[in-house]
This record gives C-alpha cells, structure tokens and sequence, in this order.
C-alpha cells in the first residue's frame, strides 16, 4: 500500500486552495512513517509559526472576541466558535464523502507493506522497556502474556507519565519501583485488578471502525490484529488514519466545508483548556496530563502567549536522556534541552479555511496545531480527534469525541 500512497500523493492537489504546496507535500511523504523519531539532524522549518507569517486575512483578536462573547452572555469558548457553521455544512449535498470513503476501505487498506514492530514481553522490567522504546524509535508496543498466550495490553509513553506520576518522590530519591517492577507488577498495581481489555481491530474492519474505536475509547494506538493467528499486523494512529484520508481524499469531490474557516466551523476545543507555564516544573505538566488526560499542553508564558508546546511525546525524552529524576526542571528548559525535536509552535488562526489546516496538520506530521490571535494568544486546540471526529463520524450523526 505504501508505493501506491507514494504514487498517488505526487500527482494529486492539497485540499487547501494555496498554491505552491505539492513540494511540501513530497517532503512530508519523505519524511516518512510517524512512527520514526524526528531526525536531531533535521533541519528547522521556517514555517513553524504559521500564524504570524501568514498574509493577512480579516483580523480577529481575542478582545475582539471577548467582547462579543460578553454581548452574547456565553462561556468563552462557546461564544469564539459556535458550531452553527458546521452543523448548516453537514446539511449539504457531499458532506458525507469521507465518512463513506472511510467506510469503503478497511484497515487493510491503511496498514504499511512492510515496518518495525516491536513486542514487549509483560515479564520486562518497566525501565527496560521504557528504554526500549527509545532506542528502537518507536512511540508505543503490543504487550504479549506469556501465560495467556495472548496481546493483553499497550505500553505507551502514557504509561512512562503514570509511573514517574505515582512514584516521584524528590530528585534525591531514587525511582526504585521503575528500577525494579516488571511490566505486569505495574498493570496488576495500577489496574488494580479491573480487567481492561485489548482494544484492538481486524484488517478486515472499515477505516470509519478503526476512528470511532481510537476516538470512542481516547487512545492513540490501535493494533490490527490477525482474526486468524492473534498476530499484531500494525499499529494504527490518527495520524495514519488522517495521512489515508488526505492522500485519497484529494482524488474525491470536495466538499464546501473544507474552504470554511475554523472560526465558523468551530472545529477544535475553545474552552477549558489545560495549559502549562513555560516556568512551572515538568511534575506541573505530568500532573496536569494525568489529571485532563490531555495529549500535549500550549505552553504559555506569564503574558499568556503561547511560547511553545509540550506533549505526551516529549516526555520520553527523560528516559531517553535518563533525566526522569529531575522532574523539577522548568518546562521552557525541558523544550530548550530537546535534541529531538523542532523548534517552535505549530498553530493556525481562527480565519484559516480548514483545508489549509488540514493540509498543515498532515504535512507536519504532528498531531494538533495551537489555535492563536495575531498576538500568539491562546485561542484553542485543533486536534487529529477533532478533525477526524468531524470529517468521519459527525456526518453519520455520531460524537464519539464527547461521549
Ligand atoms: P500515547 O498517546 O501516550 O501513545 P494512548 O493515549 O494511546 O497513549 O494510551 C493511553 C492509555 O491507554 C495508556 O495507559 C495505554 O497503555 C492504554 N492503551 C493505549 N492503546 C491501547 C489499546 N489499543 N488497548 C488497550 N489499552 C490501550
Ligand atoms: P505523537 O505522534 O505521539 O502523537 P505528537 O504529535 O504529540 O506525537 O508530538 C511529536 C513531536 O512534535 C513532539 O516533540 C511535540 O512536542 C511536537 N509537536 C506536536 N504538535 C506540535 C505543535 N502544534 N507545535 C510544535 N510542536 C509540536
Ligand atoms: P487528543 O488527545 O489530542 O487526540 O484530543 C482529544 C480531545 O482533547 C480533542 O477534542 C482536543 O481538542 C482536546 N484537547 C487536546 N489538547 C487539549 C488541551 N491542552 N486542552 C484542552 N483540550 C485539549
């Protein structure tokens, strides 16, 4: 499948309407799978703060906003972006076409001909594992039970929060559980007995499955397992998912919502959002991911301007860089020490058509962009979810997001 993705993305035009992007888009395909490590070699782009650079379009602050959300007497968020746009758009003749396309084609479709996939036994020590996925470039692994004979789990840097999260004293206190504990300790501790099983899929299931069951049960990794032999044949990601339906996509009639701005769809969260100072410590951080359960964190300094983006990924590099016992240092010093990673902030503005966000959102390989003003204020969060939720299952009337 992965040739034929290759082939069909350097013939076919970005959703968006801005010109000169089919260079961008070979580059991005070049980059490769998301499942790899960004390269420390890989040069910095230009364009990470898109917003600012950007010719611009009708300006719209945040005071302008608030000012309107104070004349309508609503929450914040409820008042900068009203769905109305979005619920008139899932009116339109063609507004289903990525649901159906998603519905057409299986797993099967989506998954790698050929890629890495890396199995930890449930008897491995947690810090071996944890080092494991650092040293293979991999972001999360299937969890095998010997004496089930079966894929009981996923290890994902989410579980590397939870454990630093419980057991975290004090930087003079050594860590001695995730020097000690083997897998299963840390799931029988955790669980706590409650049996929660696999989620998992078949490569025969549809792709619109495979979205509702990442968004359905808020994870971000889905093995597709072989209904036959148990085997994990791949792991599916939004971002997997999303990369499918905007290769495809191209191919198929577009639909008008994609040349609406983000401002009248009111895709994305507006309200609520969990945040970080760029000077409170990464405990600050890992408390706030455990308690929202949040997958990556504006970074906001004491002007509350977004200065930078702190995510779920990042925090592998404590393990990689064997600094998780220095969970004191400041957020704004993690991000300056990350050798792994590009320099800068993600984001979109609430005038920008949700083609051209899309178009960002794949190309960058990442997964949201931060919703900011012309001033780098924090507006909100445009996530895979949300798009996926939007494009996929909100046309076939479902809201596995909110549910
Ligand atoms: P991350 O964003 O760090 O990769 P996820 O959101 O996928 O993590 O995982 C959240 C939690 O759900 C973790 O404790 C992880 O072990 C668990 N989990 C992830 N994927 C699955 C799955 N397919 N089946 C069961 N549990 C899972
Ligand atoms: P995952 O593949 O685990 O979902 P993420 O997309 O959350 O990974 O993060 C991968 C890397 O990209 C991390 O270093 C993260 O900080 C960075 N990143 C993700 N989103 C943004 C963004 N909007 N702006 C800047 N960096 C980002
Ligand atoms: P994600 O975990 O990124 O796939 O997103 C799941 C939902 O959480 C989406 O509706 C996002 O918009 C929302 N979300 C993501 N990050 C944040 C955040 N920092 N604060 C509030 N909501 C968020």
């Amino acid at each position: 499948m992965e040739p034929e993705l290759e082939h069909t993305l350097h013939r076919t035009p970005s959703w968006s309407s801005l010109g000169g992007l089919e260079h961008q888009e070979v580059s991005f395909l070049e980059q490769g799978d998301s499942t790899s490590w960004p390269s420390p070699a890989m040069p910095t782009s230009p364009e990470r703060s898109h917003g600012k650079e950007r010719a611009k379009a009708p300006r719209w602050t945040r005071q302008e906003a608030m000012e309107e959300r104070e004349l309508q007497g609503l929450g914040e968020g409820e008042a900068l972006f009203p769905r109305l746009g979005w619920d008139d758009e899932l009116q339109k003749p063609g507004a289903q076409v990525y649901m159906h396309f998603m519905q057409e084609h299986t797993c099967y479709d989506a998954m790698a001909t050929s890629s890495k996939l890396v199995i930890f036994d449930t008897t491995l020590e947690i810090k071996k594992a944890f080092f494991a996925l650092v040293a293979n470039g991999i972001r999360a692994a299937p969890l095998w039970d010997s004496k089930k004979q079966s894929f009981v789990g996923m290890l994902t840097i989410t579980d590397f929060i939870l454990v630093l999260h419980r057991y975290y004293r004090s930087p003079l206190v050594q860590i001695y559980e995730i020097e000690e504990h083997k897998i299963e300790t840390w799931r029988e501790i955790y669980l706590q007995g409650c049996f929660k099983p696999l989620v998992s899929i078949s490569p025969n299931n549809s792709l619109f499955e495979a979205v509702y069951s990442l968004i359905k049960n808020r994870i971000h990794r889905l093995p597709v397992l072989d209904p036959v032999s148990g085997a994990v044949l791949h792991i599916l990601t939004h971002k997997r998912l999303l990369k499918f339906l905007h290769i495809f996509g191209a191919l198929l009639p577009q639909p008008s919502f994609l040349s609406r701005t983000i401002q009248d769809l009111g895709i994305g969260t507006f309200r609520d959002l969990a945040v970080v100072l760029d000077t409170a410590p990464i405990l600050t951080a890992l408390d706030i991911f455990v308690d929202r359960r949040v997958s990556a964190l504006p970074v906001v300094n004491e002007a509350g301007q977004v200065v930078g983006l702190y995510s779920r990924f990042d925090v592998i590099h404590l393990a990689a860089q064997q600094t998780y016992n220095h969970l004191d240092v400041s957020v704004g010093e993690a991000l300056k020490q990350r050798t792994l990673c590009l320099e800068g902030v993600l984001s979109c503005q609430p005038h920008e058509s949700l083609g051209e966000v899309i178009d960002r959102i794949a190309r960058e390989q990442v997964h949201r962009l931060v919703l900011v003003d012309d001033s780098q204020h924090l507006l909100g969060v445009v996530s895979l979810s949300d798009i996926l939720q939007a494009l996929v299952l909100s046309p076939a009337g479902i809201d596995a997001l909110s549910a």
